[in-house]
């Protein structure tokens, strides 16, 4: 018999979440558990945006605005950009897929980082399209080099997460554009700046202000994370708009929701929240990092709202017993099979982790 799927999908591995805080507590029996492993909004959603969602509930039984028409118009004044410029997704998440599944085959070629953002190799493994991973330095810094060098006459995609899931950590604004002028005018450069608005280094730049330096430049951006909307799934990319046009015949209609919609534009409307949580972040990521440091652990300098963590020695026992303290973060495979991924959270929840950890480490 001809086998159910294709050796190609045949060698996908599911995405593993961070572990949900319901399913701890019912394993463990116990109340109050913390979770630091998705990095997600700690303070919740502008209550703007709640109050959107349920002016908007009685709208439900219509389906959503295809072209998510008020959202567009909203971001494109505050990018100084196109309307058409933008498209939308269910997520940035899906954008991943639909940029990999509009732009590339397997006859082209994907170069992406490692350890960078799972979704990528996995949407680009889907599709069939060859991958290069290239290694970040140290398993923490993004090397530009190496992936200018690992460039094909093929090669179609490159992934570049920044600032970057798993490790944190940021390119330089002169790095970035030094490799978007260097990049074949073939080459599709995909920025994820998911974790965009907590970047607050000097020489952190948003490939937006870059725009000229590549004619394919993806830029994507989520409601997710630092808006605090991850529940409903809401992202975009800026892209040119003939590129927009194509990833607008491959997507499924009605791909966001209406909810999803009107909650990102009330939530660009509540700058406020917004920065009130980026203040909390910036405050909390020095203070933990610091505690961090002095139990002796080695903190990649963060420019998210998290904390990739060397420990020194296998992570997966230390994060069984932040379990069953109940401080949920977030383990890896190699190369970071030493690190702990550590979401910022409240001071109260960051406090928990910070008195979980001794015992955590002392048994190991
Ligand atoms: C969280 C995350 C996303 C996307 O999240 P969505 O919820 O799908 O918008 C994209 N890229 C990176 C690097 C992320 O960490």
């Amino acid at each position: 018999m001809t086998p159910l799927v294709a050796p190609h999908i045949e060698a996908v591995k599911p995405y593993v979440p961070g572990k949900p805080v319901e399913e701890l507590e019912r394993e463990l029996g116990i109340r109050g558990a913390v979770k630091l492993a998705s990095n997600e909004n700690p303070l919740g959603p502008s209550p703007k945006a709640l109050d959107a969602i349920a002016r908007a509930a009685n709208e439900i039984h219509r389906y959503p605005d295809a072209h998510a028409h008020a959202l567009r118009v909203r971001l494109a004044a505050h990018h100084r950009i196109a309307p058409g410029e933008l498209a939308f997704g269910c997520g940035s998440n899906e954008l991943i897929d639909l940029v990999v599944r509009t732009f590339a085959g397997p006859s082209d070629h994907a170069v992406i980082g490692a350890p960078s953002f799972v979704c990528y190799g996995m949407s680009l493994r889907v599709a069939n399209v060859p991958v290069t991973e290239v290694p970040l330095r140290h398993a923490l810094y993004w090397d530009l080099d190496a992936m200018h060098a690992a460039l094909r006459p093929n090669t179609k995609l490159v992934f570049l997460d920044n600032p970057n899931n798993p490790t944190s950590t940021h390119i330089a604004r002169s790095a970035l554009e030094a490799f978007l002028r260097a990049l074949p005018a073939s080459v599709i450069p995909v920025i994820d700046e998911a974790y965009f608005e907590f970047a607050d280094a000097s020489d952190y730049a948003s490939a937006l202000e870059m725009r000229k330096l590549h004619d394919r430049l993806v830029v994507l951006r989520t409601f997710s994370k630092a808006h605090g909307l991850a529940a409903l799934r809401a992202g975009y990319a800026v892209a040119s708009e003939a590129m927009v046009g194509y990833l607008d015949r491959v997507r499924a209609p009605f791909n966001v929701g209406t909810l999803a919609q009107v909650a990102a534009l009330a939530s660009l409307d509540d700058a406020e929240h917004l920065a009130r949580y980026i203040a909390l972040n910036q405050r909390e990521r020095v203070r933990v990092s610091a505690a961090l440091s002095a139990h002796g652990l080695s903190v990649a300098p963060s420019q998210a709202n998290f904390l990739c963590v060397g420990l020194g020695r296998p992570a997966a026992p230390v994060y069984e017993r932040l379990l069953r303290a109940g401080v949920i973060v977030r383990p890896f495979g190699p190369p970071l099979e030493k690190h702990l991924r550590i979401s910022i959270g409240l001071p109260a929840e960051n406090d928990r982790l910070l008195a979980a950890l001794p015992q955590a480490l002392a048994s190991a």
